[in-house]
């Protein structure tokens, strides 16, 4: 927590006593407002929770003298109006007419009543009590958080479009505590340290320091006897399952973005978005390139010489592919439409790559025929690459 927030923090309206309050005056005001707004007697409230650790905030610098004067001091520096609009609206009509931050922050820092501390440091150490205190103001509606998750499919359903339920695990609140982490039918305690202010408060020197409270981690309350569902934790693993609609030619490493679909807003605001990271598992037969699918098929020498109508499988049938006489290893032949069809109705191609495979072994009257074969068959064409032999050798 900076000086600004500090400075911005009107703890004499959060008790909503005067400025010239007696010390009595304060602490009767901090009274009735802990009393109202206790956890305990607003059980899964957030709003009650709030005004009690705004409470227990200002009531911790304004019963302290020393930390009073000092806050009274800071404020009265600045003047905790126009502070706010310059700090908040950047520079509009009626702010201050330099940065304050500047003034805390950097080389310049260093104040002489302070012993040369910086201004940033010395006030964040006063009042780090703060950070415990939690958020004093009001707090609008918040639109809920996006979620990302990962889903596998199969080749042929990215292919094809697909709907699958999706099942997402969140945080959320207990449901048999309602959040407070007590077993049903006890309530936590006021912490014994803290008197459930959340904080302590040590002495160090001129200064006194507040820091979280240790026994209660800050909340100001313990739990005896701890929630079964939860274990005292307040919060479990929610489950909620939905049918996602992944569109036909989804491809492998696509993220897809479902907007409103992630997790609920908080006090009226929208919903977060869900983005689902896609992964497409690899078919046995069938590669992908955008919106042509490619397959490899083996031919034999003969087929790729003589020519032959070829049968080849589709992702959803099959069909005839016409290969010319004198078809050389590594041609590609188009299946056109056989590829992956879009949204918008067209669609790319079957790539058959036609792959000349030599085997290993010959019958004899293979072997036979392949020799006689050889005879008649003129030689290969790399008269290009014996010149270059004959010149290096
Ligand atoms: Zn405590
Ligand atoms: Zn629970």
């Amino acid at each position: 927590m900076s000086s600004k927030d500090w400075i911005e923090k009107d703890f004499y309206a959060v008790l909503g006593v005067d400025k010239a309050a007696s010390a009595d005056d304060i602490k009767k005001a901090y009274r009735k407002l802990a009393r109202e707004s206790h956890p305990d007697h607003n059980p899964g409230d957030p709003k009650a929770e709030e005004r009690f650790k705004a409470a227990s905030e200002a009531y911790n610098v304004l019963s302290d003298t020393g930390r009073r004067r000092e806050y009274d001091e800071l404020r009265s520096l600045f003047g905790s109006g126009a502070f706010r609009r310059n700090a908040r609206g950047g520079g509009q009509p009626g702010g201050m007419p330099f940065d304050v931050s500047d003034m805390f922050g950097g080389a310049g820092g260093g104040d002489r009543r302070f012993g040369g501390a910086g201004f940033q440091d010395l006030f964040s150490s006063i009042f780090s009590g703060g950070q415990a205190g939690g958020q004093a103001a009001p707090r609008g509606p918040a639109r809920g958080r996006d979620v990302e998750t990962e889903v596998a499919l199969d080749f042929g359903d990215a292919v094809r479009g697909v709907t699958l339920p999706l099942t997402l695990r969140a945080p959320g609140v207990c449901e048999t505590c309602h959040g407070n982490g007590a077993k049903p039918g006890t309530q936590p305690r006021t912490c014994p340290v803290c008197h459930g202010a959340g904080v302590t408060t040590r002495d160090q020197g001129a200064f006194s320091f507040s820091e979280p409270c240790r026994n209660c981690q800050g909340v100001g309350t313990v739990v005896e006897e701890k929630c079964p569902e939860c274990h005292g934790t307040g919060g479990v693993t929610k489950t909620r399952t939905m049918n996602v609609r992944f569109p036909a030619g989804v491809a492998d490493g696509q993220r897809i973005r479902l907007a409103g679909r992630g997790e609920p807003g908080e006090r009226g605001g929208p919903a977060g978005d869900l983005f689902v990271h896609v992964k497409v598992r690899p078919d046995e037969l069938f590669g992908r390139t955008g919106d042509d699918l490619t397959l490899s098929v083996p031919v034999t020498f003969a087929e790729a010489v003589l020519g032959t109508d070829l049968r080849v499988p589709t992702l959803d049938g099959a069909v005839t592919l016409r290969v010319p006489p004198g078809t050389p290893s590594g041609r590609v032949l188009r299946a056109r439409g056989k590829g992956v069809v879009r949204r918008d109705g067209q669609a790319g191609d079957l790539l058959v790559t036609l792959d000349v495979v030599v085997p290993a072994r010959l019958s004899d009257e293979a072997r036979a025929a392949l020799e006689a074969f050889a005879e008649q068959s003129p030689p290969a064409a790399r008269e290009h690459l014996d010149a270059r032999v004959r010149r290096v050798s």
